[in-house]
């Protein structure tokens, strides 16, 4: 069986783990049209942030790696087109322009997404960059250090802009975020945590240009951006702008060829597949069934993308696992906050129409007897149920010290269908190092009851 597997990023290099796995007699054609295979966007921020120092190092994958295991990897191969009677694919040598035609018996596309590019005037000056793949995490880095470059503005404040902000800002520029929204992260948090993030950002020079976008981008002498204009009227100057205003699927050479939605994305099964025989589809470029809800949203997540190639390569003969619905679980700090959400917040809900109610709780990490920096922080918690069912549909938790991983046990009560009773009286262990006796989801849930009672 000749499985080929397009695009070498967080799905694709899942999908290929899984076939090596399921069918190791399989012969494995991996398509990727950049130079690079497996390069993991989740690692710019450290890479800019001086944590990671080496740019190829932000991967899974080698060729050479992956050769070894018997697969045949190509590079420099963007696929083009394909056939789903005949089985065939089209793909373009990007270095030479030669084109050829590759036979496969199970294809799994991995294409993503492209960053979305502002369509105001002055989009086509220089120095106007985006933060996905390899090549823009190589431009950014330079710019960080390019000494003519002083003013950054970030259009988007979701947690790409987020990443962007800061990794600017310890580099020592002056940042602007710009955002529609009324907040940062509008989609990520509420109002609670969402002002203190502000807060923090302004405590560490970067200004919010909040409730407004980009009218126009200004050009230099030398056709590079020097300053911005925004819907509200106001300029200001800017050197380098970082556009993270949202991401498009990659699958305008699929229109035509598997069903599509309105926005572009590819669409699939429980089980991965598209309308075409033998041909799944993942990631980015697809989208997932959100568990609060049961119906299917895009939610563009690494964890995502690698829980669908997991299900595409297992399923590619038999129906043998659905993917699992998600919560849309994520984390990310701003300087010394750390903060991670899952499911529903009151914002997504109101957005989507959805009756939500929540329970907002301020406590301590550990006991308050414990005087200790390291140990002990403020925690902000939230909780959102369903009022008729109690079911829990989602949470929120920040603090400055890691307490992150509580929200993993959240996405999980929303998977299970838990409701705000199961988890007012979970057992959680307690240690004075690590916890309170009651963790801060049973105190949450708790109020919750009070709520509803
Ligand atoms: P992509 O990553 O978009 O990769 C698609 C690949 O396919 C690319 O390499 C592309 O060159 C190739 N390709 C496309 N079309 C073709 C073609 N026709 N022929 C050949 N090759 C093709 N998610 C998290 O869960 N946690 C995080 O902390 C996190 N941080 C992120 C930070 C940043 C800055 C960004 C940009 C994203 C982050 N994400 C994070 C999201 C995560 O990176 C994506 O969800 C994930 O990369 C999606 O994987 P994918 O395989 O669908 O697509």
């Amino acid at each position: 069986m000749k499985v080929a597997v397009i695009g070498s990023s967080h799905g694709g290099f899942e999908a290929v783990r899984g076939v090596l796995k399921d069918f190791p007699d399989a012969d494995i054609e991996w398509y990727e049209k950049g130079d690079f295979v497996s390069f993991l966007s989740c690692g710019i921020e450290l890479y800019l942030q001086n944590v990671v120092k080496n740019v190829n190092s932000v991967s899974y994958a080698t060729p050479e790696g992956m050769e070894k295991l018997g697969v045949n990897v190509h590079i420099n191969t963007e696929i083009t087109d394909v056939d789903s009677e005949a089985h065939t694919l089209t793909a373009l040598n990007v270095n030479d322009g030669k084109e050829s035609t590759e036979k496969y018996d199970k294809l799994i596309l991995s294409v993503g997404a492209n960053p979305f590019q502002l369509p105001v005037p002055g989009k086509e000056l220089g120095n106007i960059y985006a933060m996905r793949g390899r090549d823009w995490a190589i431009k950014l880095k330079e710019a960080e250090v390019t000494p003519g470059i002083n003013n950054v503005t970030v259009v988007g404040c979701g947690y790409i802009g987020i990443e962007a902000a800061e990794s600017f800002a310890k580099a020592g520029k002056n940042v602007t975020l710009v955002d529609t929204g009324k907040s940062i992260l509008p989609t990520y948090l509420d109002p609670e945590f969402t002002k203190i993030l502000e807060a923090e950002f302004k405590k560490h020079g970067v200004k919010l240009a909040l409730n407004q976008s980009v009218k126009e981008y200004v050009g230099d002498d030398d056709e590079n951006v020097s300053s911005v204009i925004s819907t509200n009227g106001d300029q200001w100057d800017a050197d380098l702008i970082i556009e993270t205003a949202g991401i498009r699927p990659a699958t305008d050479w699929l229109k035509g060829k598997v069903d599509l939605n309105e926005k572009g994305m590819i669409k699939t099964d429980e089980y991965q597949r598209t309308n075409q025989p033998d041909i799944f589809a993942i990631g980015d470029s697809t989208e997932v069934t959100f568990a609060p809800t049961g119906k299917k949203q895009i939610i563009a997540l690494a964890t995502n993308a690698r829980r669908q190639g997991r299900s595409a390569a297992m399923n590619l003969n038999d129906e043998k696992r659905k993917t699992t619905e998600v919560s849309g679980s994520s984390g990310l700090h701003v300087f010394d906050y750390k903060f991670a959400s899952t499911g529903f917040k009151d914002v997504t809900a109101e957005k989507a129409g959805v009756d939500v109610e929540s329970v907002f709780v301020v406590d301590t990490a550990v006991p308050p007897f414990v005087h200790d920096d390291k140990l002990n922080a403020e925690v902000y918690f939230k909780l959102t149920f369903d009022p008729k069912t109690r079911e829990v549909e989602g949470a929120q938790i920040m603090s400055k010290r890691d307490v992150t991983a509580n929200i993993n046990t959240i996405s999980l009560a929303i998977q299970q269908h838990m409701t705000v009773d199961d988890l007012a009286y979970a057992d959680f262990f307690f240690q004075p190092s690590f916890d309170r006796p009651w963790n801060i989801m049973n105190i949450a849930a708790q109020k919750a009851q009070d709520k509803l009672d």
